[in-house]
């Protein structure tokens, strides 16, 4: 299924409905809804891209209250286009908006009730995965490297390794990043996925005229998800693409850097 549309206080988010079913408050933010300015406008979550302090933290007040959750028991990742994913306990919650992160990690993994998991995004994927038998949550960045890397097969592997969840049945949703129509790379991209997936991963490589080639990212993320186990009917994803709609998303690419940042956010309830 595609991720759909919602609005709470006039921030707009999308979401996955069956994992809205399973017992997490969760969401894929949009631009729309913040207080942020200029090239911030509007609902701008990154907190280290030249962003007035004060309307970032107003942007996680609002984000928060929308989901329904504290903004007090955010957990956020410090991304490094790696596969580490981190176990976060009761003691990194407040971790990125309260006080440093102390970790370099592009996974969150966490059984703790509450605890607000969050990865950033514009262009690269995020993926937030849910399991609702023994209550695990998890939230990936995968870029091309992470997605090369394997990390949302690393994020499953400690849902069932260290908290004992059963693939099966984890759910799983892919949210808006740069998509097949406008991720243009050079051959070291596909060079990586056929390196790590073989020839599984040639249904979402194309191109090749000029030297230049598109990749499906999500395809792809969806792909490592099958392998790890999860049912392809666990697995939603969203239609938008962060190059095509740069009114809704910011993209790295369209916008040459100078941007804000999205964000992918779960909590237990
Ligand atoms: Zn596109």
């Amino acid at each position: 299924m595609e991720l759909i549309d919602k609005t709470v206080n006039g921030l707009t988010f999308q979401v996955s409905l069956q994992m809205e079913r399973s017992g997490v408050a969760h969401g894929f933010t949009t631009r729309t809804g913040g207080v942020s300015r200029g090239i911030f406008s509007s609902l701008n979550l990154g907190t280290n891209r030249g962003d007035d302090p004060a309307l970032v933290r107003e942007n996680y007040r609002r984000v928060c209250a929308a989901l329904g959750v504290d903004v007090g028991k955010l957990a956020f990742s410090s991304q490094v286009h790696e596969d580490t994913v981190r176990c976060i306990t009761a003691a990194d919650l407040g971790k990125g908006l309260d006080k440093p992160v102390d970790y370099d990690a592009d996974g969150l993994v966490t059984d703790v009730p509450g605890a607000v998991l969050t990865v950033f995004g514009a262009d690269c994927l995020t993926v937030l995965l849910s399991d609702p038998v023994r209550r695990v949550v998890a939230a990936v960045h995968a870029g091309w490297r992470g997605t090369a890397l394997g990390i949302v097969e690393r994020a499953v592997e400690q849902m069932t390794g260290r908290y004992g969840c059963d693939p099966a049945d984890i759910l799983a949703a892919i949210g808006p990043g740069i998509s097949n129509c406008c991720f243009e790379t050079d051959e070291d991209v596909p060079n990586a996925m056929t390196a790590a997936l073989g020839a599984a991963a040639l249904p979402f490589l194309s191109g090749g005229a000029g030297g230049k080639f598109h990749v499906d990212l999500k395809g792809l993320n969806a792909l490592r998800l099958e392998r790890a186990g999860l049912s392809s009917a666990h697995v939603d994803c969203s239609p938008d693409c962060t190059f095509c709609r740069p009114d809704r998303y910011w993209s790295h690419r369209y916008t040459g850097g100078e941007r804000g940042s999205q964000a992918a956010l779960i909590a237990l309830l």
